[in-house]
Parts: C-alpha cells; structure tokens; sequence
C-alpha cells in the first residue's frame, strides 16, 4: 500500500493534524493504490506562511539564478522519469506508451518552454520616458486536475518559477502522487524551501481555503467550469488575478476541399479517443457536409472499431476512464445521446471482451446528431465522437461557434480556405490539418473555457505584474 500522507511544505515533509484519508484508487482494476491525507484550512495556512516568507527573497533572485533552477528541475525530473510513468499509469489509467511519449514527457516540454522564454525575457525595459518593470506577482495558488496531470502542474510550476513567484499546490485529490513526486523533483534539485510547496485535499476545502487566502496573490486553476467559477467567487473578495483553464467542446470541420478525407476523419477520431477522450481540447464534434457524411461516419467506426483498449500495462492504444464519478458520467452520456435519438456506429455502454471490472469504456461514435441534442453540446469528458452534417460552411460555422466554450477547433481543408475559416471560429487554439500544439504556443480558452493563457511566455507573463517607473531627468 502505498500511503504518502505527508505535505510538501516550506522544504520539508510535514504531518497534518488531519486523520481523514483519501484513497488513490487505480482505475484499470478498481483496487486502492494507497491513501493521501485530506487537508485542511490549517495546512492552506501553513503553506502560505511558507511561500509568503520565501517570495521575500525568492522575487529579487536574478534571470541567471532561476534559469539554473529551471535547468535543475529539468535534469532531476529527467532522472525520476520512469517513476512520473509509472505514477501517472497507476493512478489515471493512461497506457504505458501514453504516459511515457505524452503524459510523462509533456512535462520536460512545458519546463524547457518556460526556460527558453525566461532566457529571452526583458524584466526591465526603457519605454519613451518611463522604465517598465515585470516583476513577479506573489503567491500563486495552483489549483490542477487529474487528465493531464504533469502537463497543468508543470504549466503553472515552470512559469511561476522563471517568474520569481512562490506557490502552493494542491493536485487533483484522483491523482495526487505525481505532483509529490514533483516535491521530491524539487527537494532533490535544491529548489529552495518554501519556493514549492504542496498540500492534498478536497476542492471545496483546501481549494477553497487557497482561493479566498488573503496572502495569496494569484490563482492559477485548471479544471471544470464549474470549479473554476467556485474558485473566482472565492478569489474576488481579496481582488486577486484569477487564471482559469477550464472546459471544452469543440469542433473538428471537414471541408469539402479536404485533400484526404479518410485520413482526416481518421485522425479526427483517432484525436478524439486519445487519452480516453479525457483532453479538455478533445475534438469530440466532427462537422461533415452532406456530401462526405456517409464516407465519414463508416471511417470514424471503423476507426473506433479497430482502437483496442484494455489494461494500460498491455499492448492497447486506449486505457480506462480514470476514475468511478468519470465512468459513471460518459455512461450515462451514452445513453442520454441514444435516448435522443443519434444513430449508434459504435462503442456503448458495455465493457470490451475479456473485463468484468475497471472503467474501461469502448471508443465509441455517433451519427445523425443534431446541435440540439446533450451529446453534441455538453463536454463528455470520454471516449465519444458525436458526427453532425452541415449543408453549407456557413452553417458549420455556426454550428463550431454555437457552444458556451471557446478552447479549440480544429479544421481539415485546403490550408488557405481552412486559414479564413479559423478567423471566424471563436477559440483560444485552431488546429489546421491535424498539426502538433507548437511549441510555446499559448493556450487557454474564449467564454467559458477561461480566462488568461498558459505555456512559454504566455504562461510567464500571466506571473507577473507590471510597474511603470517614471523619473523625468533620469
Ligand atoms: P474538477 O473541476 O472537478 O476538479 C479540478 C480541481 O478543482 C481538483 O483539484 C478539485 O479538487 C478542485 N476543485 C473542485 N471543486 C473546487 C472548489 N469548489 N474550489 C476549489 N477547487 C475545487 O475537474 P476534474 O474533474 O478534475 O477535471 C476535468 C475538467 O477539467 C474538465 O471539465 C476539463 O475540460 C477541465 N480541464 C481543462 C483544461 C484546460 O486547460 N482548459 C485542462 C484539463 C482539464
């Protein structure tokens, strides 16, 4: 059993006064892992105290100082990358192939990112007759989810970091060891103490406690809509900056001059499924026009059809759903989206061959739906595409925009005429013809999907606060 009941705080590993545990279950077997503490307002207190203590001296240190620390971390979370592999597999499900080429490694990505716009960044600039100053914002409170875990955390940590910032964190209370294996990154690397500092727990609790601190100068959150309003009504009394990175659903347009239909709509879907279809930029709505709808919908099942999933220490391109609330909820999608009336191409509620427990759901597609139906309008979370036909652009437009998110949106076309479809679609990211997030690209949401942008200078820059120094004669 592996139990890590203690709190990463002001360099040190502490109890709390709480004895209420929390169990890290693994989602391939439905077994407990092992327990975390739930924290309390008290341990929030605490961590605060330290990173308020730390930022004192941590906001002057110098570029070159926080560039070393940066390359430490990096080198140190280089050394424990097995054990980030094997942590996020255990306790989210991701298989082994996903967890190292993407989950595990994003993580070494979004740290050299921020490192390489703190090498370019200019602290400190003249501006006509006044000195403009970037200077770090405080205490940023981070709160993160279970999906992407060493993806958000290192997102926020890597910025705050190159920022002069402190910060506390509290990880998704599903998936909490891979952000104290980042405490044990940080701890080894000689981070100093109270620079980093980490705290488990309930949201509406310790999440809570962080958002409303009064010593807490930002916060930095990722997760549910829903959560991320509860994070900025706790925040507002003490007018801090809130940073929010929160839902999608969003589209993928087939055009007509797409130059390879069947391998768009294949990656398309493929795109979709990945991770379990638990990406909050996951494109779960594909548009198609009537005239390639039929080619469409029997690619994209043949594509869930041929998409394995099984036990994510197997040889399957597709774990399970990550957690019990999660399963329950796309199940329940499942049947809503056949009780409305789409056509079911493949997948369902049933488990694939061969499991009688784990939360593993089929990659599964629906055709014949229509913008009005609870499939095509709320965020899933899992493994299903929704296919909708459109009878002219316009309309595909429309139907992309008519969503109360804004994160993505991919389209697949000729790349000039999908260039002036991306203008029109009301996102923070468009991904044309299926190309890779770019690097040091920002990302973050229009509506409802969030507030600020994260990764590289993006990212950096959400850190800090900006004084203007006007000395007339200087
Ligand atoms: P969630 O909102 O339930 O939980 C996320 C975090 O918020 C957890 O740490 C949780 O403990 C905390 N939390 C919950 N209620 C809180 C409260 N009242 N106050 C403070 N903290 C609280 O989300 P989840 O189920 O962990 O993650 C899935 C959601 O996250 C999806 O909606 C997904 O789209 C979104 N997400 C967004 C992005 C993005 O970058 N936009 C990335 C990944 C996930």
């Amino acid at each position: 059993m592996k139990d890590k009941l203690k709190f990463y705080i002001n360099g040190q590993w502490v109890e709390s006064e709480s004895n209420e545990k929390i169990e890290v279950i693994n989602p391939a077997n439905e077994t407990i892992v092992g327990h975390v503490t739930a924290g309390t307002k008290e341990d929030i207190d605490s961590a605060v105290k330290a990173a308020t203590n730390a930022f004192k001296t941590y906001q002057f240190s110098s570029k070159d100082q926080r560039i070393e620390l940066l390359n430490n971390v990096i080198a140190e979370y280089e050394n424990r990358y097995q054990d980030f592999v094997d942590t996020i597999t255990e306790e989210m499900g991701a298989p082994l192939w996903l967890s190292s080429k993407a989950q595990a490694s994003t993580g070494i990505k979004n740290l050299n990112e921020t490192l390489d716009a703190l090498k370019e960044y200019e602290f400190e600039k003249e501006e006509g007759d006044y000195i403009l100053m970037k200077e770090p914002i405080g205490v940023v409170g981070m709160i993160t989810p279970w999906n992407w875990p060493m993806n958000q955390i290192t997102t926020k940590v890597s910025a705050a970091l190159a920022a002069g910032c402190t910060m506390v964190l509290k990880p998704s209370e599903i998936s909490p060891y891979c952000a104290m294996l980042l405490a044990e990154v940080f701890d080894t690397a000689g981070v100093p103490a109270g620079i980093f500092n980490v705290v488990n727990g309930y949201g509406p609790t310790v999440g809570a406690a962080l958002s409303e601190h009064k010593y807490v100068d930002m916060m930095s959150f990722t997760g549910s809509t829903r959560a991320g309003i509860a994070v900025a009504q706790a925040s507002a009394t003490t007018v801090k900056r809130v940073h929010q990175e929160l839902g999608g659903k969003s589209s993928n347009i087939i055009l007509d001059d797409v130059a390879d239909l069947e391998r768009s709509v294949k990656g398309g879907a493929g795109h979709c499924f990945l991770n379990s279809g638990q990406s909050c930029n996951a494109p779960t709505k594909m548009l198609v026009s009537s005239t390639n709808y039929d080619k469409a919908v029997e690619v994209a099942g043949a594509t869930a059809e041929s998409t394995t999933v099984g036990d994510p220490h197997g040889e399957f391109r597709m774990g399970p759903i990550a957690n019990k609330a999660q399963y329950e909820k796309v199940l329940r999608m499942i049947e809503i989206g056949i009780e409305e009336g789409a056509t079911l191409v493949a997948g369902g509620t049933e488990r694939p061959d061969g499991y009688d427990s784990g939360y593993y759901v089929k990659p599964t597609v629906f055709a014949n739906v229509t913008p009005d139906m609870t499939i095509a309008k709320e965020e899933i979370f899992g493994p299903v595409l929704s296919i909708i036909k459109y009878e002219t652009e316009e309309e595909a437009i429309q139907i992309a925009n008519d969503t109360e998110y804004g994160l993505a949106g991919y389209i697949q076309g000729e790349p000039s005429h999908a260039h002036e479809v991306a203008k029109k679609i009301r996102a923070g990211q468009i991904i044309i013809n299926g190309g890779a997030r770019g690097t040091g690209a920002p990302f973050g949401g229009y509506k409802a999907s969030g507030n600020g942008r994260e990764h590289g200078l993006h990212g950096l820059e959400e850190c800090l606060e900006t004084k203007a120094v006007i000395a007339p004669g200087a």
